[in-house]
């Protein structure tokens, strides 16, 4: 399938899956701008990659996403969006009783509140242009709980709950809205993890990947950017047009559990 001719604006896509994200809507024909709230040097060198890897055009445009005026400045700066991808989310692990309140604050404005703002500044320009996807990257813990996460989970919740306020309001258009569950992947917001967690179980890298990390994903298996990406893909496809309101699980059976 081709996406000549679509502007993609993908949230936190400096690293991770959003980075594979953009580069599987590039290879399908998308022009993409990627986003974080960094300005370097190699911000900007990873955009020029995309265009050159893909033949399309790749912008990076700074923006903060714990900001709602930053959200909304990043669709207004992209000046396209038909393809919207939220993705950009950050991480902290305590109980509820010691969880930092700064650290909630933060989860809840980067992880969901941001996905709200580029949403409502996205959904006149996908009207203007006759067509929209708004893909939400949340996770598995956007269906399901862990200890410890809990600002996390309840952002990630809130985030499929807003997909479907999204695909309700946007039902009668050809707009789709859908939030994408992966497991685990390794990326640098899982990596950053291990270390911790090998000190608090006394085990070695491979056995807390397994034991621990990949105890609920029935696979064994990280999923990868790029199958996320090619989920990303098909959700734009004509065949995924009556795909609305729900989501897709990348998790390796974790939600069949
Ligand atoms: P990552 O740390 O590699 O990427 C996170 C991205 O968000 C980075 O590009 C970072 O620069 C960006 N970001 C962070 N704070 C930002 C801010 N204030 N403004 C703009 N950008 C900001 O992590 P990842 O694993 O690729 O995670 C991407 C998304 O996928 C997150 O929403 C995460 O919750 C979700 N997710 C990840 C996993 C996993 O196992 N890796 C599983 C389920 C869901």
């Amino acid at each position: 399938m081709s996406l000549k001719g679509k502007t993609a604006i993908i949230t936190g896509s400096n690293s991770g899956i959003g980075l594979g994200v953009a580069h599987e809507l590039a290879r399908a024909g998308a022009d993409v701008v990627i986003n974080s709230f960094t300005d370097r040097d190699e911000d900007h060198a990873l955009a020029d990659e995309i265009a050159k890897a893909h033949g399309v055009t790749c912008r990076y445009i700074k923006a903060d996403m714990s900001k709602a005026s930053d959200c909304r400045a990043l669709v207004e700066q992209a000046g396209a969006c038909d393809i919207l991808v939220n993705n950009a989310g950050i991480q902290h692990v305590a109980p509820i009783d010691e969880f930092p309140l700064e650290k909630w604050d933060a989860i809840i404005a980067i992880n969901m509140s941001s996905a709200f703002h580029t949403t409502a500044a996205a959904l006149p320009m996908m009207r203007k242009a006759g067509w929209g996807r708004v893909i939400n990257i949340a996770s598995a813990h956007g269906l399901t709980a862990s200890p410890f996460k809990s600002a996390y989970v309840a952002a990630k919740h809130g985030v499929v709950g807003l997909t479907k306020v999204t695909a309700l309001e946007t039902a009668r258009e050809p707009i789709t809205a859908n939030a994408i569950c992966p497991g685990y992947v390794l990326t640098p917001l899982v990596e950053a993890q291990i270390p911790d967690t090998m000190e608090k179980y006394g085990m070695g890298r491979d056995e807390v990947i397994e034991k621990v990390m990949l105890e609920r994903q029935p696979s064994k298996e990280f999923a990868t950017v790029e199958q996320l990406g090619g989920t990303a893909v098909f959700l734009c496809s004509d065949a995924a047009s009556q795909i609305t309101g729900t989501t897709i699980s990348v998790d390796g059976g974790w939600t069949a559990l």
